[in-house]
């Protein structure tokens, strides 16, 4: 018997040994997996010690995605971008609410950038900065020839 784990889900499985080099199917979550062959002999294991498997280090492949993550933190800040759109939007509807937000995004971006060298964005959020204040001063200035009248 050759007793090894699940690369896809980890429970422990037993197969004859002349199974060993073939492809058999978990009986748990059906997924495909090599048997591992049984080191040659002259080197025998103790007979109660498991085939080691997977090989010490193996990691399984459901750490991946967490590779992606330094990308993540890397590029253009977020709340840079999110600055320049709400001063676009600023410029348009709501100025005083959405002008007031693209400054304070726009602030909060350019510190994160400052703590952050691989942040980029800078310019972004100072296009944000200046046009949420041209939105909000603007819509304020509307707002007080409505009130005038
Ligand atoms: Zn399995």
């Amino acid at each position: 018997m050759i007793t090894f784990q699940c690369l896809g889900c980890g429970q422990q499985l037993s197969v004859d040994e002349d199974r060993a080099g073939l492809n058999v199917t978990c009986s748990h979550c059906n997924q495909i997996i090599r048997v591992p062959r049984i080191p040659p002999a002259g080197v025998p294991p103790a007979p109660s010690q498991p085939v080691e498997w997977p090989p010490a280090g193996y990691k399984p492949p459901s750490c991946l995605p967490h590779a992606a993550r330094p990308y993540a933190v890397m590029g253009t800040s977020g709340k840079a971008t999110a600055s320049l759109v709400l001063g676009i939007v600023s410029l348009f509807c709501l100025g005083v609410i959405t002008g007031i937000l693209a400054v304070v995004f726009g602030v909060i971006a350019q510190n994160e950038i400052r703590r952050n060298p691989s942040l980029t964005g800078s310019g972004l959020a100072t296009a944000g900065i200046i046009i949420g204040i041209i939105g909000f001063v603007g819509h304020l200035f509307v707002l007080a020839l409505i009130l005038a009248h």
